[in-house]
């Protein structure tokens, strides 16, 4: 992999990743300093010379100007500080750039619009069931930078949830496996800025790949894959065991996760054993509880009508709704009538935007909150139902996020038993 560039370095965002990226320079002898143009909270123990409340373009110039740039995640790609310093011809590394040359572990990447999280979390539970030494990266739990300088057991596969914006700021990086999920465009006849994005995303997983390297891929989108790897249409995976997780969405990721452990080279038994037993990733279809034969669902992720839709198709049993929350979006909830209609023996909504539902859906109860929502759902279930937090909306005014969301629907259930 190639060498660092040489610093002094810039770090442009100071959450979490850029925090580790800054750290892993500063431990590694480089000078480095990290500016935020927010005042985001900061641990006592920066362990660099930090700057907050400003855009960082006087770091650019003067004595002891940076000379490599890295780029958070969060930071956008018109940032003034990252346009100057491209404009300048500084490299500008994003931290899967950063940590991929100074974390030598082969690596699978996943990216797609919808399902990263979960089969992330998947492929690193198949590892496990193979007994193999895996360390899952990205959004949920740790930055791919936490990694750097950290002892790796031999033999270790580094399983990287990757952004389409994480990808954006790549330069080198070459997954040894490279898996995309879906794109949002994929029935779109892509154009414009469209087909920009989606290539330029497609090149930053792809595009470096060697013929000994694998993508595993839709076939829908097959045709637009550049690199030299060898392909695995996602479609055509047979599967060794039904999977544990519900729905034909989730059928897909396991298709995805079959396909990159046996690519590389995980026993068909401990492939099969992690279909089986994959609990699935916290509020995204989770089954939490079954009280009085009523079984509980928390899809606190599914912010949006789309992911709701998803849910609605995924679990084969009546349903008891809970839907609302946040309406800032003012997102058309006409597409969830005629599935809740099917579906939903009962619809109790919650928050700001439990009006504009009911008037969408023809039915359903404003309760309020979602204490009042999870009794009266509680209270029309028989055995067998589904009570089914999937709100398709945002949780703002109510909630920090769809995290804390998901927690108190949680305690809210295990009061019952
Ligand atoms: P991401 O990390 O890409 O946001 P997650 O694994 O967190 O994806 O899943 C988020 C939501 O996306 C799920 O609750 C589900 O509604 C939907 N989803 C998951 N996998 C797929 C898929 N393969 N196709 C379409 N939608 C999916």
């Amino acid at each position: 992999r190639p060498a660092l560039p040489e610093g002094p370095w810039l770090v442009v965002g100071l959450a979490r990743s850029g925090l580790a990226a800054g750290r892993a320079l500063a431990a590694r002898g480089a000078t480095v300093t990290g500016v935020d143009s927010g005042t985001p909270a900061l641990p006592a123990d920066v362990g660099f010379p930090v700057q907050t409340g400003v855009d960082g373009l006087a770091r650019l110039d003067g004595t002891g100007a940076a000379r490599a740039v890295v780029k958070s995640p969060g930071v956008p790609p018109r940032a003034p500080v990252v346009a100057a310093a491209r404009a300048a011809g500084l490299p500008v590394l994003g931290e899967v750039e950063l940590a991929w040359r100074l974390v030598g572990a082969p690596v699978v990447a996943v990216t797609g619009t919808n399902g990263k999280t979960t089969v992330t979390e998947w492929l690193g539970h198949a590892w496990r069931c193979a007994g193999r030494p895996v360390r899952v990266v990205g959004n949920v739990g740790l930055p791919y930078t936490s990694l750097i300088g950290t002892d790796l057991e031999p033999g270790t596969t580094v399983v990287l949830e990757c952004s389409s914006y994480q990808l954006f700021d790549t330069l080198a990086f070459r997954p040894e496996v490279g898996v995309l999920l879906n794109l949002e465009s994929d029935h779109l006849d892509w154009h414009g800025s469209v087909e920009a994005y989606a290539a330029a995303k497609l090149d930053g997983m792809f595009g470096r790949q060697l013929a000994t390297d694998v993508a595993i891929v839709p076939a829908a989108v097959a045709g637009r894959v550049p690199g030299a790897a060898a392909r695995v249409l996602s479609d055509d995976v047979e599967l060794p065991a039904e999977p544990a997780l519900p729905g034909a969405h989730n059928r897909a990721n396991a298709r995805a996760v079959v396909a990159a452990a046996r690519a590389c080279g995980l026993p068909e038994d401990a492939i099969a054993e992690a279909l089986r037993t994959f609990a699935g990733v916290e509020h995204r279809l989770r089954e939490i509880a079954v009280v009085d034969g009523v079984r509980y669902v928390d899809d606190s992720k599914a912010t949006n009508v789309a992911s709701a839709l998803t849910a609605l198709a995924a679990i084969d049993a009546p349903l008891h709704l809970i839907l609302g929350g946040d309406d800032a979006k003012q997102e058309d909830f006409g597409p969830l009538r005629a599935p809740v209609a099917a579906r939903a023996a009962s619809v109790q909504l919650v928050g700001a935007a439990a009006g504009r539902l009911q008037a969408a859906l023809g039915t359903g109860t404003d309760r309020g909150d979602l204490g009042a929502a999870v009794a009266a759902a509680r209270a029309a279930a028989r055995p067998g139902d589904v009570v089914l937090l999937s709100p398709a909306c945002a949780s703002f005014g109510q909630y920090a996020n769809y995290e804390e969301r998901g927690r108190h629907f949680r305690s809210l259930v295990s009061a019952f038993s």
